[in-house]
């Protein structure tokens, strides 16, 4: 149907980007993005006429978005010509406008169209050799500038580059390689560089492009002053491949933050505000990470890792500071966190609070947490609930 609107308007009408690069490798993707050759909005608009949709306008960059009821969405947009013209007079009109739409986006693999005006419906526009790299595999900038007009285009690389298992190709390497060196990460803005770590965090796998990221400099650009070590390699490793197993047990939280305390937990300390104004962090992230390694030298120091001894230690940690401290450990002592998390859950006393008050007479204040804190043990130690009551009179 996007075709007959285009139809309707006359606006030759194309599906780009990575739903064409998706579709030809047979990998699903439901990100519809839509270039016409001619007014978005107007195109946007038009479709609502059809369909029960609402629309979202972006009028700064001349696109909009059509939401359907069933959670589809279709990003519009009117062919962008305004960034780097191409010297050469180009022979036909019509594909003029979306040839250099093409040209300005990130990778040749990202650079196709699919037409789908009736006329040529399916029609594939490949002006630069695009499925051929798609084909063998290669991550390659379109030209020569591409990581200097936009130096976000090398996280954009590297996420491509290890989800697919391509290779960037030798001469757009050297180019990264050169815009990372002369340091033009810097000049991104923070926000920017944070969506695209994010959006790299946020594959199945991101500890081969995290390496990659280390490889490269990267990180060090990114996070002045990082001591790049095996160890805190380790640690990242050992943090993406736990994460979601570790989630499945304590309250959400964010893989870049918990990704940040360990290369603070690297940089000195005279970075660190640098770094969180930078990109934005929680201004309360150098406490989170002070007790995170209060904690964490205490763990390393004790012998005993019974329950009742981590629960004095630790109580229940938040889930950043737990992701943080579960990084630094052997699969054996992983596993002993693991189960203290669910031991936590299990155990909870029934006796609470309000009961102590209500049933016991007793105010509130440190009184009444020392006494959960001593019945969170016991129960840990293996106390029944049955016997809590029990418990609480002898330590009144
Ligand atoms: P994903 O499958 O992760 O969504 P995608 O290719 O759809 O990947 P998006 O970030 O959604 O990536 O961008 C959509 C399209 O817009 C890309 O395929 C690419 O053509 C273009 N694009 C996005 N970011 C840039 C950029 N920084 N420079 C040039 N083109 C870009």
């Amino acid at each position: 149907f996007l075709g007959v609107v285009g139809d309707e308007l006359l606006m030759p009408t194309y599906l780009v980007g990575g739903m064409v690069r998706d579709l030809l490798l047979n990998i699903p993707n439901y990100d519809i993005d839509v270039v016409v050759e001619g007014d978005a909005r107007i195109f946007s608009h038009t479709v609502k006429r059809y369909f029960d949709v609402k629309i979202v306008e972006h009028k700064s960059f001349k696109t909009s978005s059509i939401f359907f009821s069933d959670g589809v969405r279709i990003d519009v947009a009117t062919a962008r010509t305004e960034f780097y013209e191409e010297p050469a007079v180009l022979p036909n009109v019509e594909t003029s406008t979306i040839k250099k739409d093409l040209y300005r986006r990130d990778f040749s693999i990202n650079a196709m169209a699919i037409k789908l005006n009736h006329e040529e419906y399916g029609l594939l526009l490949d002006f630069f050799g695009c499925r051929k790299d798609l084909a063998k595999g290669i991550i390659r900038i379109l030209h020569n500038l591409s990581f200097i007009e936009d130096p976000t285009r090398i996280l954009r690389a590297i996420r491509f580059e290890q989800r697919f298992g391509f290779k960037i190709e030798e001469r757009t390497l050297q180019l990264l390689k050169k815009a990372v060196n002369d340091g033009y990460l810097e000049r991104v803005t923070g926000q920017r560089l944070r969506d695209e770590l994010e959006k790299i965090l946020a594959e199945p796998e991101p500890q081969n492009a995290v390496k990659r990221m280390t490889k490269l400099d990267i990180l060090k650009h990114l996070f002045p002053g990082v001591r790049h070590s095996k160890e805190l390699q380790k640690h990242f490793d050992r943090l993406f491949t736990r994460w979601e197993t570790i989630e499945k047990l304590t309250n959400e939280s964010r893989k870049i933050t918990v990704m940040v305390m360990l290369v603070l937990e690297n940089t000195p300390e005279e970075s660190t505000d640098w770094i969180i104004s930078r990109y934005g962090f929680p201004k309360r992230l150098p406490e989170v990470l002070k007790t995170s390694l209060r904690i964490l030298k205490k763990l390393q120091e004790m012998e005993d890792w019974r329950f009742s001894n981590l629960y004095r230690l630790m109580e229940r940690p938040s889930a950043e500071i737990f992701h943080f401290i579960d990084a630094h450990f052997d699969e054996k002592k992983s596993n002993i966190l693991l189960k203290y998390l669910k031991a936590l859950e299990s155990n909870k006393p029934k006796v609470n609070g309000g009961i102590l008050i209500q049933k016991y007479g007793l105010k509130e204040g440190p009184e009444i947490k020392m006494i959960l804190k001593e019945l969170y043990c016991a129960r840990l130690e293996g106390l029944p609930e049955s016997e809590e009551e029990a418990f609480v009179r002898k330590l009144l």
